[in-house]
């Protein structure tokens, strides 16, 4: 059996100012590493790979703020990626993008690049609520990035929206959506906000600054969202995904297919060879662990522990991630190919009863989440792990 193609997470760990609710593996204080990190990030991408010529067909530069780093610097990780990957023709070469970091001679030069997906951090077209969440930009600087990003050849990109922040309403959510909707945007993933332990919103939170999350009114704005897009003319694909037909995110569907793909950088995570890895978090010491140690496939000298998964991980694991695909699902088909058993076999009464109270339904040979399911996903996955 051919080796399947991998998808590549590169992780950029820096950002200018820390947002209020982030506990993402990302520095404000660390400028002077952004280029050996991109040499450290180049090496390691040599180190994995070996002698072996591996497919890939996705690159996803996350963070942090990967838009902070220098073209020349994305050119370096890339021109790594080029030698060492047998990169697809058509592959898939996303960034995530800070709005006001951007300016038409950069997205010009990673265009330049390859990079042809951007994934824009908006989050909120209102301005009270950009300040709690301590973004650093406002909806105009939204709309001149991507009108640049469209002059600049991408016609391809994502907009990062959240819902359930202290102090929003059905109302101001809704300007959002449709603020965002009215600049055609190919697709759009939302999150619901959590309020992380060790952030400043959960300082907030137990000082009585802010309200806790009311998750009625989170469901309510989910549901307001679904209608908005399917309006807008995009596909919902994934619990918290939508598209126009063809501009899914590749890289992210490796994830929800339950595919192999490669975590390189500080803190990333990868899964691959069975096992589920990841790398060490801190910049200084990434940089260093790379220099002293050398790794092999698929992890470097920076790995930072590693889990074998068990048939029954892997198996729980594809339950849930696939089943976030709603159009898609869980193929029967495929998945007794996998692991030699459906998933009746696996689940069985647990299955049964979770179709039965219209949460799961077949059709077409798949399992998928009803509608119903989609509210109720993470009581479903409770169950299937
Ligand atoms: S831009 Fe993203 S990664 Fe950086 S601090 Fe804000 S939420 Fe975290």
């Amino acid at each position: 059996m051919p080796t399947p193609s991998l998808s590549l997470y590169l992780h950029i760990p820096f950002c200018a100012h820390r947002c209020s609710y982030c506990d993402f593996n990302t520095y404000t204080s660390l400028d002077d590493l952004k280029e050996p990190y991109a040499r450290a990030l180049a090496d390691e991408i040599r180190q994995v790979a070996g002698d072996e010529r591996r497919a890939a067909h996705t690159i996803f530069f996350g963070g942090g703020t990967p838009s902070l780093m220098s073209a020349e610097s994305l050119g370096q990780i890339l021109d790594a990626v080029a030698d060492c990957f047998d990169l697809a023709p058509d592959a898939e070469i996303s960034m995530e993008a800070n709005p006001g970091t951007v300016d038409a001679e950069y997205l010009a030069a990673v265009r330049a690049l390859g990079v042809n997906r951007l994934s824009f951090g908006v989050q909120s077209v209102i301005s009270a609520e950009l300040m709690l969440l301590e973004r650093r930009h406002d909806f105009q600087t939204v709309v001149n990035a991507i009108t640049m990003a469209r002059a600049a050849g991408f016609d391809n990109f994502n907009v990062d929206l959240i819902y359930g922040v202290p102090g929003q309403t059905l109302a101001t959510w809704q300007q959002s959506l449709e603020a965002v909707l009215a600049l055609n945007p190919p697709h759009v993933s939302l999150y619901c906000l959590t309020i992380e332990p060790g952030t400043p919103m959960q300082r907030w939170l137990n000082s009585g600054q802010i309200e806790p999350p009311d998750p009625d009114l989170a469901a309510e704005q989910y549901e307001m969202a679904c209608i908005a897009m399917a309006d807008a003319g995009l596909v919902h694909y994934e619990i918290s995904n939508w598209a126009l037909p063809g501009r899914e995110c590749k890289h992210n569907l490796s994830y929800w297919r339950n595919n192999e793909y490669l975590g390189l950088g500080a803190g990333a995570h990868g899964h691959a060879a069975g096992y589920r890895y990841w790398v060490v978090k801190q910049p200084r010491v990434y940089i260093r662990r790379i220099a002293e140690r050398q790794g092999h496939y698929p992890w470097s000298g920076a790995l930072a522990d590693k889990i074998q998964l068990s048939a029954e991980d892997q198996i729980g694991d594809t339950m849930i991630t696939q089943l976030r695909l709603l159009q898609e699902g869980v193929s029967l088909t495929d998945f007794e190919t996998r692991f030699g058993r459906t998933p009746y076999d696996v689940y069985g009464p647990t299955l049964a009863q979770l179709i039965d109270w219209g949460l799961l339904t077949e059709s077409g040979g798949n399992l998928l989440l009803t509608e119903r399911g989609w509210f109720l996903s993470n009581q479903v996955f409770h169950r299937l792990v």
